[in-house]
Formats: C-alpha cells, structure tokens, sequence
C-alpha cells in the first residue's frame, strides 16, 4: 500500500523580493491541503517567509546547503544554520548547480549526509540531459547519480526524497509525458529497492520536477511512482501554484 504523503515542492530560485514571494503564497495561510507544502526561497528571506507563513502549513526548505559544517568558507550557509532558521527540507543537486557551480555526484553525497546529521531532510535532485536520454543512457546516469550521491549513506523510513528531474524539461515548457515520468520513477524506485530494501524503497518520496504547471500536474501525480512535484516557473504564479496543490 501508498502511505506516502504526496507533496509539492516551489523551487523560488533567484526570485524576489519578498513581496512577490509572498504574494505567490498568501492563498495559502489558514488552509489545510492533503499534499504537503514546501517553499524553498532564497537564503534571506527565509526567515521573512516563516514569519508569513506561521499560520499556514506550509515548511520551508533551502535552495541548497554547504557541505563544510562551519570555518572560513566565505558566502556558505551550513545545515546546522539552515535547521536552525526553520527549514524542513533541503534541495541538493539541482542540475542548475551541477552545470553552473560544479557540484556533482561526491559533493552530492557530502551534502546529503551534513542534511541527516542535522535534522533536514534532503531532497536529491538527479535527472539526465537531453543528449544523454538520446543516447539512451537515461537509466544508466540515474543510477550513477544515486549511487554516487547516496553511498555509504545509512536511510531511515522516509528520511530523504529524490527528485526526478529531466535537465531537457526545467524551464523549457517541455514537460515529461506522465507515462515517460512513471516509466523513470519506477526505475528508480526498483533501483533503491535492489540497494536499500522494498521497505525502504516504499517509504521514499519520489517527486517528478521540470515544466509542472497547472494543466499536467494532476495527471503527473495519478502515476504510481510519483509521489509529489518541484515546481520551478510555475510556483510563482499564485493561480497555478494553489491549482497545482490542489491537485495533489
Ligand atoms: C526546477 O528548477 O526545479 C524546475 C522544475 O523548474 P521549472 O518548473 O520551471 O521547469
């Protein structure tokens, strides 16, 4: 059985200021929703969105997360600050960061373990680019990504999400078909059972992002696999952002 709570997830970006954030949001305090809500704004205005959002049930998550836990790395913010301000979660590896400030697979890791050691729950974001789903190495980057990023790494029950996340369909209108995400999904989720157990596999969220907007969203979500959505563009536009949750 599916105990999994679904969940969307807005990926805000470098996108402000505040007043725009909170207008994408203000629909939302007092409102129950049967999908859990995450907004991940930028870094400072994290504590502006918890004090707008203490009456709602939305969580707060990071964009991101140093992998150092404290000393003279200049412009980082550590995990321990990040639980400390009030984040739930955090997103690690989004591709905009893999392909703009080198981060990769063994940073990946690193970040995903300072995450659990302080109380956040990591959202790993894998997915492949467009040449490598031509050349048909779509499962084999997936699985590398995962492997890689989560080695050595001990999962309790739910204690991560992943993101699937085609690099061809973040910002580009282009948006997996709800059978070509399933198909994906449920590759990934056969792979975490063959290295953690059908338990745990069943107890990760698994998440489809890139192009979500208000019109595929439902039929995203009725796949088996897909357990929730990050939701990049189309977070900020508070009629398809409330649409999308609605739907969840
Ligand atoms: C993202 O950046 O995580 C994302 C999914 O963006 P978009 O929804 O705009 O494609």
């Amino acid at each position: 059985m599916n105990a999994r709570r679904p969940i969307v997830i807005a990926n805000w970006k470098l996108n402000g200021g505040i007043d725009l954030l909170c207008s994408s949001v203000a629909s939302f305090i007092g409102k129950h929703y049967e999908a859990e809500i995450v907004v991940c704004p930028p870094y400072i205005y994290i504590r502006d969105m918890l004090n707008f959002l203490q009456h709602s049930e939305i969580n707060i998550g990071s964009q991101n997360v140093s992998k150092y836990a404290s000393g003279a790395y200049t412009g980082e913010t550590s995990a321990q600050m990040l639980k400390e301000a009030g984040c739930k979660y955090c997103l690690i590896g989004h591709s905009e960061r893999r392909a703009m400030f080198r981060e990769n697979n063994a940073s990946c890791q690193i970040k995903v373990q300072r995450a659990l050691e302080n109380g956040l729950t990591p959202v790993l974001c894998v997915g492949e680019n467009q040449q490598e789903r031509e050349n048909n190495v779509t499962k084999d980057v997936l699985i590398r990504q995962i492997t890689e990023s989560l080695e050595g790494i001990k999962l309790e029950d739910g204690s991560i999400c992943i993101a699937y996340e085609p690099v061809w369909a973040i910002g580009t209108g282009k948006a997996a078909t709800p059978e070509m995400a399933q198909e994906v999904h449920q590759f990934i989720r056969h792979e975490l059972s063959a290295q953690y157990g059908e338990t745990q596999a069943q107890s990760i969220r698994l998440l489809y992002g890139g192009s979500v907007n208000k019109d595929n969203a439902k039929q995203l979500l009725t796949q088996t696999d897909i357990d929730g959505l990050l939701v990049g563009g189309a977070s900020l536009d508070p009629d398809h952002f409330l649409t999308i949750c609605q739907q969840a």
